[in-house]
This record gives C-alpha cells, structure tokens and sequence, in this order.
C-alpha cells in the first residue's frame, strides 16, 4: 500500500509497498479516502524542541491521526464494510493508505456525504468536546483563545457554541484573525503587533477573563496566556509544547489562584460521533470551510512544508489518498 514516511527532518519518503496492516478481533481495516495533517504533527516533521529526540526515520505512517474513509474489511460486530467512516487510527499510522482502528474512534458518516472530506473537521471537534467535559462549562463566560489555527479556530467557534458571552481571538499571523471573525471572536488581537496582555486589560478594565485557552504550544504563547485569566479564572493549556521544561510565570499565576489544566490523547475518540454529527448538521458545519486546501497524495512533501511554513489559508490541510 502507499504511505509516507518522515525520514529525516523536514524529509518525506512516498512509500509504494508499505506492508497493508491485517484486522485483529475488535478492529476493521479502512481504506482511506482522506488524511488531514495536525499542529502536533509538525514537531516531528520540523524536529524542533522535544522532537529533536525521537528516532529518524520515523515509523511508517506515523504519526497521521484525522483519517476519513471506507470500512474495507471489519473483525468488528456492527461495522459493515462499505460504510463511510470518521476514524484514528490505532496507533497513529494514519498517513497511510489503510489504517486499523476500533471503537470508539470511528464515527458513522451518511453514504451520500457531498463532501466527505470536509468532514474530517470533527476529529479537531472531537478534541476539543473532550477537553471540555474536563473543566467546567463556559456558560455566560468571557473567553480568550492564544493561537488561531485550527484547534485554536475551532475553539473560538466551539466557546461561542457552549454559551460563552464573549471571545478575544489572538495570533501572529493577520488572515488568520479574519478565519477568527468568521468564526465568531468579537476581539481580534494581532499579535505581532500588539501587546496582547495589555489589550485584554483595556478590553476588560482591567478584570481579563474568566476562561482562557493556550492553542499554540510556544513558550511565549503559554506566558501571554498565564497573564490572562482574572483572580480565580482557568487557563486551559491545549497546545503541545515543544519543551520538557519552560519559562513560565508561577508566581502570578498563583497569587491569582488560577486553575491550569491540559488535555491530550486518543481518548477523544469516544467523542468522535457526537463531533460528527455537530459537524453535519447546522450546529458546526461551518468548521467544515476550514478544510483547506486539499492536496493530491503526491503533493505530500509541499504539504508538509506549507503546513510548517504556516502558508496563507493553510487550515486543516487534507491530503486526498
Ligand atoms: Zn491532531
């Protein structure tokens, strides 16, 4: 089967004769239609920070995990072959052509879909309901999301969604923050030109937020956003980091009684169909119109290297398999 391989740092190998991975009891292979690349997936790539220590080459297929397509075999009782499918692969091997996974990491997808690769929007959907049963809910809440690419866009559309009274948007990069408005942020803050804290304290006379998420994992987005939440208020640290250890202002954020939480992990899995569902109907289909660009398979190489490059309304950028 085909596949690719991150060889080296910023190298792709386009395999031809990956072996094809064989359904265990539980499982069912799908053959995909489409492979989305992620934020977390740029680390590897890049070898930057952290990922300067793992093994080069990387394994095969690894480590894509926002994967649509068609049940080509199944060892899993109510999974019939044919059926279109949201899935993560078990294990993360998912830039590949066929990819194992189970329950509950696969969602059911209408088979006359108009557009199904835009439905891989509700994995990134997945993640973020998952984090959400983690902290309390935002009802009424002032919001402020660091990084606005998108796991960042889909939190401000998702915030907006579960009843927060306002949203305050941020990134380095200007077309992001007009996705941002499209989404429904009512302060936009660029970054690289302003200075972000002293912004939300004009925004909010000086009391800042009440619920704060960090969405882009770089050492100076994670202090911008400790200085965000009100006395008392939560700061949500979604963005992978880069580095074991970092700077980072302790001394503030405990003063201020701030509550920290993170949230990783193929347990998102279990939200996959509820996602998928949002992402159908009305609720959240607009996140569907950040699935661009698409790519042909072959273009992987440029793929990667827009996405790392963060090229002009490169989101969710999806490879056709
Ligand atoms: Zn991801």
């Amino acid at each position: 089967m085909r596949a690719i391989q991150i060889v080296e740092p910023r190298k792709i190998a386009m395999l031809d004769d990956a072996p094809k991975p064989e359904p265990g009891e539980g499982e069912v292979l799908v053959r995909c239609t489409h492979v989305a690349l992620c934020g977390s997936n740029m680390g590897q790539y890049t070898g930057e920070g952290l990922w300067g220590n793992i093994d080069f080459p990387n394994p095969v297929g690894w480590a894509g995990h926002e994967n649509i397509g068609v049940i080509a075999e199944s060892r899993c009782e109510g999974w019939e072959e044919g059926t279109l499918v949201l899935a993560q692969p078990h294990g993360y091997y998912g830039f590949a052509e066929y990819i194992l996974c189970r329950p509950p990491a696969i969602a059911r997808l209408p088979q006359d879909a108009p557009d199904p690769a835009a439905l891989v929007v509700a994995q990134p959907l997945a993640t973020i309901l998952r984090a959400m049963t983690r902290t309390d809910d935002v009802i009424g809440q002032s919001c402020a999301v660091i990084g606005q690419g998108p796991m960042g866009l889909v939190f401000t559309h998702t915030l907006r969604l579960m009843g927060a009274s306002s949203v305050i948007a941020t990134d380095l990069l200007d077309w992001r923050l007009e996705w941002s408005k499209r989404y429904g942020a009512d302060h936009v803050i660029d970054a690289s030109k302003e200075n972000v804290v002293e912004t939300v304290k004009k925004l909010t006379a000086e009391k800042m937020v009440d619920f704060v998420v960090e969405a882009a994992g770089y050492v100076e987005s994670l202090k911008t956003a400790a200085y965000l939440p009100r006395v008392g208020g939560r700061l949500f640290v979604f963005g992978m980091p880069h580095y074991e250890l970092q700077e980072f202002p302790w001394y503030h954020v405990f003063r201020r009684n701030i509550q920290i939480n993170t949230c990783v992990g193929p347990e998102c899995g279990a939200f996959f169909q509820t996602a998928a569902d949002m992402v159908l109907d009305e609720r959240a289909s607009a996140l569907t119109e950040m699935v661009t660009p698409r790519m042909p398979w072959d273009k992987a190489p440029e793929a990667f290297e827009m996405y790392a490059e963060c090229a002009k309304d490169s989101l969710k950028l999806t490879l056709e398999v």
